[in-house]
């Protein structure tokens, strides 16, 4: 018999609540290595951490396509690791695996039919990147760019980007550039994260939306309006962006993060007064879900693997290690303790 590590949900937040470290409990157990026909013995070696797990957390997720966890029970979700053997023609001894419903758990029997192979060369060994800017993360930016952004190449379009610094802003604010807007603005939580934007990522400008008066540098930065806004947050910073919104413009309505740890449905009812400007200026905003997609994963996942290859998207991430810190990394996340995708690296 194996020892292996788990993270469990120890409680939860409340409808109502932010979450806290204490929400989450380490356990040591055994695992049975006899695999049955169908089965994989993986070691995990990158655990992801999302918004979308705070809906999880609750005894009901508020969402037909998310189960709640339950208490006391392995918490799962985006990883990556090593399959160590198999009883399952889906992958062999070595192969490199992923998984949307990977157990926090630091080795784990799974079945084959579950895991997706993905080819290392892809990210040139940065394994991470699978649950990043070469997994759901650069699919989310990509495909919400597309689908929903509406940019044309030579149309002088400005693009706004809440969240900016979060592991999808960063690369949608980089996909807008590169599909040709001629100015990206990014609004974010901290002047580190600003410097970064402009800095290491070639945001045109980047606002802290926590210090900065946030209408006011928003026309500073965008003279000619705003085309195209990709958010990510929700509440007051979007009604101020929709606000300065050129008629005809377009929303990626990607997440709201701003009203997750509150009890209001998906997504969250806006004001008359920013629904009459929708209303008014011809504005679009549709909901977006990433997994409506997939049929375009494979193809787009080379895109970004090609832009990462060549420098054209920069990937930023915050590293935590240790299984027993994904409570920690989870709600520090929440907060906006990270930079670029938050990752917790689990084992070599
Ligand atoms: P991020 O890496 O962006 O991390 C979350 C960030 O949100 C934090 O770093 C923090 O940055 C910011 N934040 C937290 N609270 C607030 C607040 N009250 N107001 C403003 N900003 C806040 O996470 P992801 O990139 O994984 O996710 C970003 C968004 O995309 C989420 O809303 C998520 O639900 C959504 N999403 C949607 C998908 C879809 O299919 N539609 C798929 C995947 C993600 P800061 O320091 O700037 O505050």
């Amino acid at each position: 018999r194996m020892q292996v590590k788990r993270v469990v949900l120890s409680s939860r937040p409340g409808n109502n609540g932010a979450p806290v470290p204490a929400n989450f409990r380490l356990e040591e157990t055994t695992l049975a290595p006899e695999l049955k026909d169908g089965e994989v013995l993986v070691r995990t070696l990158y655990l992801s951490v999302d918004p979308y797990m705070r809906c999880r957390m609750n005894e009901d997720t508020g969402a037909e396509y998310l189960t709640p966890w339950q208490l006391c029970e392995c918490v799962d979700g985006g990883g990556v690791g090593v399959v160590e053997s198999s009883r399952s023609s889906v992958c062999a001894e070595g192969d490199v695996v992923t998984c949307f419903n990977w157990p926090w758990q630091t080795h784990a029997v799974m079945k084959g039919c579950v895991l997706q192979k993905v080819e290392p060369q892809l990210v040139d060994g940065h394994l991470s990147h699978f649950l990043g800017a070469v997994g759901i993360t650069g699919l989310t930016a990509l495909f919400g760019v597309r689908e929903k952004g509406n940019i044309t190449k030579g149309a002088n379009q400005t693009m706004v980007v809440s969240g900016a610094a979060g592991a999808c802003g960063s690369i949608a604010g980089q996909i807008g550039r590169l599909d040709g807007c001629v100015r990206v603005v990014g609004i974010c939580g901290s002047d580190e994260k600003c410097r970064a934007l402009v800095e290491d990522l070639g945001f045109s400008a980047a606002i802290n939306y926590r210090h900065e008066d946030v209408p006011a540098r928003l026309r500073e930065c965008c003279p000619d309006g705003i085309d195209v806004y990709f958010d990510n947050v929700g509440g007051a910073i979007s009604d101020t962006v929709i606000t300065q919104m050129n008629s005809g413009s377009h929303v990626i309505l990607c997440g709201q993060i701003s009203q997750y740890n509150k009890d209001v449905p998906y997504p969250p009812p806006l004001s008359e007064e920013i629904q009459e400007a929708l209303r008014s200026k011809n504005i679009t905003r549709e909901r977006f879900m990433v997994l409506h997609y997939m049929n375009k994963a494979e193809a787009a996942l080379f895109e970004l693997s090609q832009w990462v290859k060549s420098g054209q998207i920069k990937v930023l991430e915050t590293v935590v290690n240790g299984i027993e810190n994904m409570g920690d990394a989870f709600c520090s996340m929440m907060k906006g303790g990270n930079i670029g995708k938050q990752i917790i690296k689990v084992s070599e």
